[in-house]
């Protein structure tokens, strides 16, 4: 509750009279709904998998960062315009999309926070998100025999963001198997009409031939958005 509320002095109640029978009646104050609000959206960001650092970051933080040259930003003008819309409308991003592909080669461009910026609208709108790193999902393949559990969770999601995919700097991924275990993976996902959002350095094109399976399949359904430019400071922790 907010103290400096000025409805409710930070009861969380107001005291209304009830229009038809004239008794006064305790109210949920709004700033105690829109506090309930909010909790019941750090229940869904927990159960997403959704690091907490990036929770409180909004589409306004994001644009008054100091990222980039005003050139990249210029470049990045359309793409960012295309994003916000998917942020005002989750449902437009589940209808007309399967993969997006938010990529850019700069280090420190937001990528991750943009991602779960989306997830987070995907999650007020009641769609199930889970959050994983490329890393921990090759990982995950290598004993998939014991990853049952961690493998029927992901099934639950109607949306799947995949952080660093495919993102040779930030992942490794070793061994045949991993390779096609992770296409079928993503081939099953997509036949299930699981939205996925993935965040990269590289472009579609530019995945390693080493997942020659996966890539094909990108091109396939992958809708890109090139976001450039770097956070031009150490001090703020988005990435
Ligand atoms: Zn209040």
């Amino acid at each position: 509750m907010n103290k400096r509320c000025p409805q409710c002095k930070g009861s969380g109640f107001i005291i209304k009279e009830d229009p038809v029978t004239k008794e006064h009646k305790g109210y949920p104050c709004d700033c105690r709904i829109a506090r309930d609000e909010q909790d019941r959206l750090y229940v869904k960001l927990i159960s997403a998998d959704i690091p907490n650092e990036y929770w409180e970051y909004t589409f306004e933080n994001y644009l008054s960062l100091p990222i980039g040259t005003s050139l990249t930003q210029k470049a990045n003008k359309d793409k960012l315009d295309l994003f916000k819309s998917l942020l005002d409308d989750p449902n437009k991003f589940m209808n007309e999309y399967k993969v997006l592909w938010i990529w850019g080669p700069h280090a420190n461009a937001c990528h991750t926070s943009l991602a779960v910026m989306l997830a987070t609208e995907l999650l007020k709108n009641n769609f199930k998100v889970k959050f994983i790193t490329m890393q921990r999902l090759a990982d995950a393949f290598v004993d998939f025999n014991d990853k049952k559990e961690y493998f029927k969770n992901l099934e639950t999601a109607d949306v799947l963001v995949i952080d660093d995919a495919f993102d040779s700097t930030r992942c490794s991924i070793s061994g045949e198997y991993t390779k096609i275990h992770l296409f079928n993976w993503i081939r099953d996902a997509l036949t299930a009409n699981k939205k996925i959002i993935c965040t990269s350095k590289v472009k579609v094109d530019q995945i390693d031939v080493a997942f020659s399976q996966s890539k094909n399949l990108l091109q396939k359904y992958a809708r890109e958005l090139e976001i450039q430019g770097s956070l031009r400071t150490d001090s703020n922790k988005l990435v």
